[in-house]
């Protein structure tokens, strides 16, 4: 199973997960961008008023589940959102990359987030 052929499984797994409950009427565009935030609110709470290093994270079990589980119910929401909408997710992410890496030249941004 290539890349793609995994993200079409996952979007499946989420489609089928949805269409069994009926919630299809409840995943609206506006509904599933407030998903989405909401549950990256809940990733960045994990870390919120500490200095967890990378370390902490991937060295303590518990910690590392609740990022993990974070991350899933960000991304599940995100294919949720791409299936309302019908995008490609492959195609989409690639043009975007062709665009960022118009506005960020590797040569103007080494080793710096800001503009030389
Ligand atoms: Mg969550």
């Amino acid at each position: 199973m290539d890349a793609e052929q995994k993200i079409i499984a996952l979007r499946e797994t989420v489609a089928n997960f949805i269409k069994e409950r009926q919630w299809g009427k409840y995943h609206l565009p506006k509904d599933l961008s407030m998903a989405i935030a909401i549950e990256a609110s809940e990733l960045m709470e994990l870390f919120l008023w500490k200095q967890t290093s990378i370390q902490e994270v991937v060295q303590d079990p518990i910690l590392k589940e609740k990022v993990a589980d974070e991350i899933a119910d960000i991304l599940i929401y995100l294919l949720s959102l791409v299936n309302t909408l019908g995008f490609d997710l492959s195609n989409i992410v690639t043009k975007k990359m062709a665009k960022n890496r118009v506005k960020y030249p590797a040569s103007e941004f080494q080793g710096n987030y800001e503009k030389r």
